[in-house]
């Protein structure tokens, strides 16, 4: 086994089955070490030199705590520049171009926060012309809504960026 796979990540799932967490390898073998989670998934290709409690000897890929985790899901996922950009895939609510900037739909200058729902993702240039106006008063239209990010969606995110493919999820 080298260096890649030791550092490669694995999908963590709550006792449902529900994905939770992409850990690195090292807490993963933790989890699994001390009884906290069972392997789910293994790469059979992949030893790992070490037998684990249940029996297995090949690299984990997803493994599920043994008990359940339910504050995950009914915390809200917090608001963040780089996740709203995120949650918007970095386009441009209103020219559908590469965004980079937050624009917050009621004008903080107004009392708009940085929430889910007041923010959506915007090029320079659009988010120069809205200025500090509403959509309408600056007649602009809005491609897609804001929306809060459930911890769901920000967990799927973060599974896909691993490179781990889950088909069930
Ligand atoms: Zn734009």
């Amino acid at each position: 086994m080298n260096t890649t796979e030791r550092e490669r990540s694995v999908v963590v799932l709550d006792a449902s089955y529900q994905p939770l967490n992409v850990v690195p390898f090292r807490r993963a073998i933790g989890y699994l070490l001390s009884g906290k989670a069972t392997v789910v998934e293994t790469d059979p290709e992949v030893p790992i030199g070490i037998e684990l409690p249940d029996g297995t000897d090949t690299a984990p890929r997803v493994i599920a705590f043994t008990y359940s985790v339910p504050w995950m899901w009914t915390h809200d996922v917090p608001w963040n520049r780089r996740r709203m950009l995120e949650r918007d895939n970095w386009t441009c609510a209103y020219c559908g171009g590469h965004a980079k900037t937050v624009d917050h739909v009621m004008p903080q200058s107004r009392g708009g926060g940085n929430t889910w729902m007041n923010t959506v993702a915007a090029c320079g240039p659009c988010n120069n012309v809205k200025a500090d106006r509403t959509p309408e008063e600056a007649h602009m239209t809005l491609l897609f809504q804001p929306r809060v990010m459930t911890r769901r969606e920000l967990f799927k995110r973060r599974i896909a960026a691993a490179g781990v493919a889950i088909d069930w999820l």
